[in-house]
């Protein structure tokens, strides 16, 4: 059975069609799921029972169990480890900036990359989500916080490019005005650098922002730490990067983890300066959040403030991202790791 809540509006309609029901219910039903949040069939209260029931015979309708909620001490971000239908848990996390409440939220049930530094990828991929579970993840933090969610991150756990269409479909939704209407600009993907995956969203119309993350500067390096990089090289990821910022006007920003010993050194920095600069990217630097299994480490803080310094000498804009909430596993697929019922 399909879930209602990942479904189009015209979709919806023509679903209610089918089932004999008035034009006018599919903008009720939507409403209730998209802008009033509805966590049930049953909360729609201007929905006769009749339908009701009828639509819980012909759709399924999704929620997120609270398996575990962590509050940081230290800045208030909130982690969330969400149980789905099937018992798969996935991380969602909520952070408050000056800009406004931002949602991480999570791809896939794991992830097939295989990046060395990410705990997300350590069990391998479980398998994709739905548009449905996507949106719910935002709609879950909303509800519990009580707040509106201003910007919108598809940076936890999973690969978006490797859940195209479904990850597609939750952004349509989540800026429809018929939805929660969400700006383009405020919804940031982040991918490992797939090709034919930013060659297709760079068609898509929407002018998202998309993140690469870099990592490396050379081929050689990358493939090290990253195994996406023996699929694409350094120069077809630039060109697609370059293309990305001609159809849509959005510049690509570069997350780089520094990773000590690894990627931190000047002649990284002069690279990374290169790639970025000429093209006006931003970069964000994340001194990495250790992975035990991995044994890698981030450079000590004067390193991190130093390489962030070259690359503003070479007039390249670079950020420190904010370590929010380091004192509750905040990094990728820490907190199920971390979860006893993962083994
Ligand atoms: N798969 C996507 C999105 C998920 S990862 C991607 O690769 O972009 C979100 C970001 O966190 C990526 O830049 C990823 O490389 C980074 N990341 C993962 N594990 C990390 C760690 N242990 N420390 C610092 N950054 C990490």
């Amino acid at each position: 059975m399909k879930d209602i809540k990942e479904l189009y509006y015209d979709e919806l309609l023509a679903g209610l069609e089918s089932m004999g029901e008035k034009r006018f219910r599919a903008g009720q039903i939507y409403t209730w799921m998209h802008k009033k949040l509805a966590s049930s069939f049953d909360e729609m209260s201007d929905i006769s029972k009749a339908l009701r029931d009828k639509l819980k015979a012909a759709y399924t309708y999704t929620v997120l169990k609270e398996a575990r909620k962590q509050v940081s001490g230290i800045d208030g971000t909130v982690k969330y480890l969400f149980e789905l239908p099937d018992k798969n848990r996935i991380e969602t996390v909520s952070m408050d900036y000056h800009h406004g409440h931002s949602v991480c939220i999570s791809s896939q049930v794991g992830c097939r990359m295989g990046c060395r530094f990410c705990a997300s990828t350590l069990g391998g991929l479980v398998r994709n989500l739905t548009a449905a579970e996507m949106l719910e993840q935002i709609y879950s933090v909303s509800r519990d916080r009580g707040k509106r969610v201003d910007n919108v991150v598809v940076m936890g756990i999973g690969e978006p490019m490797d859940n195209y269409d479904e990850v597609v479909r939750f952004i349509r939704m989540l800026t429809s005005e018929k939805g929660l209407d969400l700006s383009v600009r405020s919804i940031t993907v982040s991918t490992c650098g797939i090709v034919p995956g930013i060659y297709r969203l760079s068609e898509e119309g929407l002018g998202i922002t998309l993140a690469l993350s870099l990592h490396a500067v050379s081929d050689e390096k990358r493939k090290k730490i990253m195994p996406v990089a023996n699929s694409y090289s350094l120069s077809e990821l630039m060109d697609a990067v370059d293309t990305y910022f001609k159809k849509t006007g959005r510049r690509v920003s570069f997350e780089y983890s520094l990773i000590k010993g690894v990627n931190d050194s000047e002649e990284d920095a002069v690279g990374l300066a290169a790639l970025a600069g000429k093209r006006g990217c931003h970069v964000n630097l994340i001194p990495v959040n250790p992975v035990t299994e991995a044994g890698l480490k981030e450079p000590v803080r004067e390193a991190v403030l130093a390489f962030q310094k070259k690359l503003k000498d070479m007039n390249v804009n670079a950020t420190i991202r904010r370590e929010l909430g380091r004192d509750i596993d905040g990094a990728c697929g820490q907190l199920r790791r971390a979860d006893s019922s993962l083994g």
